[in-house]
């Protein structure tokens, strides 16, 4: 009797461990997403809320997500105060651990020159979210993932510290090509004039200057004061081509390409939101350094 019991448990035991249920993960930004995948691997189920092609910036949970956070054992978030609703979301969230990310990695500040910004709480003076677009920050993040993994779920730990460095080297033979690419363009046009003030981190990294004007982008209303301080600014500059936003190609754009003699280059992906093969980290990263190559370093 007790040893069919015991034997009893011991299946079940087995069982359990066979189809261990994967780790329920939240993220609300879709690199935390990614970055989630690549260091949970097949012990994580991963839900992007924002999904492919939203904008972080303009993203607040609705009821659906709440309900997939609150099964999560996990919420990821990119931080610095990147989802300004998350005071509100952990006191209506209970018993589910929220994670931002980017918190420990030291802050950018949005520079006074920005004439753009994304949205108030990322306004000239206050930390730059835009944290992911530095690729040594990226291969820390995996490590903060790997851990917050790691106290969920303590039997995959020694997993989650391997992806992550497994990431890692991936993402520092990333940044050797990008450096080698980027070095392609002549010194004097290593500047990125953008609507969207979100390369800071990769500007520093890779010795560029951003430029933000306006004029580039749908969501702001130009006066023409706008218009003729952004054609000083990219004439000033002295630039070949000049980067839009996604999903913008006005006759706008064209004239002011026109009147400052530059290009209109392929649109920057500023926020982790491509879609398809330009889904994910190491995608947005080649897509930008090659758009940059092909705008300024072609003679
Ligand atoms: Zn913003
Ligand atoms: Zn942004």
């Amino acid at each position: 009797m007790t040893q069919s019991i015991l034997s009893g448990l011991l299946i079940v035991g087995t069982a359990a461990c066979a189809v261990a249920a994967p780790l329920q993960v939240s993220a609300l930004h879709p690199l935390m997403a990614d970055l989630a995948r690549q260091v949970g691997g097949e012990r994580v189920t991963v839900f992007d809320l924002v999904g492919a092609g939203g904008n972080p910036h303009r993203f607040e949970p609705r009821p659906a997500d709440l309900q997939q956070m609150q099964a999560s054992a996990l919420v990821l978030a990119a931080g610095k105060n990147q989802e300004p609703y998350l005071n509100r979301l952990k006191d209506t969230l209970q018993g589910v651990t929220v994670i931002e990310v980017g918190n420990t990695i030291p802050s950018l500040t949005v520079g006074s020159d920005a004439v753009y910004s994304c949205c108030p709480q990322h306004a000239s003076g206050l930390p730059d979210p835009h944290w992911w677009h530095g690729i040594d920050n990226m291969r820390r993040a995996a490590r903060v993932v790997a851990l917050a993994l790691a106290a969920k779920d303590a039997a995959g730990k020694a997993t989650y510290l391997d992806n992550a460095s497994a990431y890692g080297a991936r993402l520092e033979r990333l940044q050797r090509w990008a450096r080698g690419e980027l070095a392609k363009v002549p010194r004097d046009q290593r500047k990125l004039v953008t609507a969207h003030n979100a390369f800071g981190y990769f500007a520093r990294d890779f010795g560029f200057e951003v430029i933000a004007v306006a004029g580039l982008n749908q969501e702001q209303n130009n006066t023409p004061q706008d218009l003729a301080a952004t054609i000083a600014a990219v004439k000033h500059a002295g630039v070949k081509a000049i980067f839009p936003e996604q999903n913008t190609n006005s006759k706008a754009l064209q004239s002011l390409a026109t009147a400052t003699a530059t290009t209109l280059a392929t649109p920057l992906i500023s926020d982790g939101n491509g879609t398809g093969n330009q889904a994910g980290f190491e995608a947005m990263i080649r897509h930008n350094v090659q758009a940059i190559i092909r705008a300024l370093a072609t003679p």
